[in-house]
């Protein structure tokens, strides 16, 4: 099945129903610190715009569970949509009702409107039907770019879609177009690059890449729990006594299937998590030999260097990586060089890479290397969905032929 996108539909002089992810990060004063996700959504804006189609906006932010609360409208981000299109962007004062009605009865085309957060009605997040035939009411075409969303099925993420002829934006593209090549149509060899800090984050993501790629590398906590499960003493390392079992089957299902498995062969150990903390390299011992790998009162928290020029040498042999997770606690930049070791030999390759995680993409951030990589995505917990092989709802509604109940 295909998705459909806006080059699908003529959007001239229509009124176009736009889901972008505008949930960026503020401060304490709501001043924005991070404006990636606004700026990923200008190119279907402008596509739009210049297409002459009447453009309607709309986005969550935060989390107001249903009431209109202050410090979760959206008028500095259409301030900040503003700067960036260079063209006025009309904020209004709710998502729904007469008043944003006569609102787009008044637009003309390639105007921009932006609704309020759509979280202001409990109906959203219940996908409500009532809700969701009011959003759509308000449009001729509905255009989901919010990938970020797209694991949630709510009103304005899926429901709408019920109602209107509904089309994929260039973002939701993008990011479709990235996993799927990753996921389901990889160039081999195929090296799947899995850290972090626990298993049971991310068993789904480690049993479906268990089928699929060539090789899966592990690193961060997550590794700290697969080689206790083959027996070795951890220390006081972050490790999931009760996910031992989840662990082995991960790998009993790659050994089945003639996926290699690796596993640090070095770690960086130390007492503290702590930037300056006493720290060493320890090797883990081959298996069947001694069984500690990190002593009494020691933790693991990165791979060693060992470790890192195995998996850089990996990484580059492959055609095909993808990354979720840290190797190491990188927020401290004693147990960073795991992490940044393993995002250059990323960029450093000539395999198509995709990056996804929130704490993945800042850790190539903190590499510098963000324009190295092929693919970053901008959703983290609908990169990993997705990579799970997950039917997610934003997307699902997309790749049914255009059809509308109201037509
Ligand atoms: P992502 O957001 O990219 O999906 P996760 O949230 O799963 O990644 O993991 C990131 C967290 O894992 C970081 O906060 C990091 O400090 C932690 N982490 C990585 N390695 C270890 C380790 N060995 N011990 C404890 N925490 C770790
Ligand atoms: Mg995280």
């Amino acid at each position: 099945m295909k998705l459909r996108t806006m080059r699908d539909i003529d959007v001239r002089g229509r009124r176009v129903f736009v889901r972008v992810d505008f949930n960026v990060p503020v401060d304490s004063g709501g001043n924005i610190t991070d404006d990636t996700r606004i700026r990923a959504a200008v190119p279907t804006i402008n596509y739009l715009v210049q297409k002459g189609a009447r453009v309607i906006l709309a986005s969550h932010f935060g989390r107001p569970k249903g009431k209109p609360l202050a410090e979760f409208r959206l008028g500095k981000v259409g301030e900040r949509l503003s700067e960036i299109l260079g063209r006025s962007v009309k904020k209004m004062d709710d998502c729904i009702g007469d008043a944003v009605k006569n609102e787009i009865a008044e637009m003309k085309e390639g105007d921009i409107v932006l609704l309020e957060n759509v979280r202001f009605h409990a109906g959203e997040e219940k996908n409500d039907e009532g809700f969701a035939k009011e959003l759509a009411s308000l449009a001729d075409i509905y255009v989901n770019d919010a990938f970020g969303a797209a694991h949630r099925a709510h009103a304005s993420t899926a429901g709408i879609a019920e109602y209107l002829p509904a089309v994929a934006g260039f973002l939701m593209e993008r990011e479709v177009e990235a996993l799927s090549s990753v996921v389901e149509t990889p160039e081999r060899p195929f090296v799947a690059v899995l850290g972090g800090a626990k298993v049971s984050d991310k068993i789904g993501v480690l049993e479906n890449l268990a089928g699929k790629a060539d090789v899966l590398v592990l690193g961060g906590g997550m590794a700290n729990t697969f080689l206790r499960a083959h027996g070795y003493e951890m220390g006081k390392s972050l490790v999931e006594e009760d996910r031992l079992d989840e662990a082995r089957r991960v790998m009993d299902k790659a050994s089945s299937r003639g996926v290699s498995v690796l596993l640090p062969v070095d770690l960086v150990i130390a007492e503290r998590v702590e930037e300056g903390a006493p720290k060493k390299v320890v090797e883990v011992p081959v298996r069947g030999q001694r069984a500690t790998a990190v002593p009494e009162g020691w933790m693991a928290l990165d791979i060693g260097p060992a470790t890192r020029t195995k998996y850089a040498e990996t990484i580059k042999s492959a055609r095909t990586v993808f990354w979720n997770g840290p190797m190491g606690v990188f927020e401290v930049d004693a147990f960073a060089e795991g992490t940044l070791a393993v995002a250059k030999a990323i960029a450093e390759s000539s395999a198509k890479s995709v990056v996804g995680g929130g704490d993945s993409i800042a850790a190539v951030e903190k590499a510098g290397v963000v324009h190295e990589i092929d693919h970053v995505s901008t959703g983290g917990g609908a990169s990993l969905e997705f990579v799970e092989g997950r039917e997610l709802p934003g997307i699902a509604c997309l790749m049914e032929p255009i059809t509308s109940k109201n037509s």
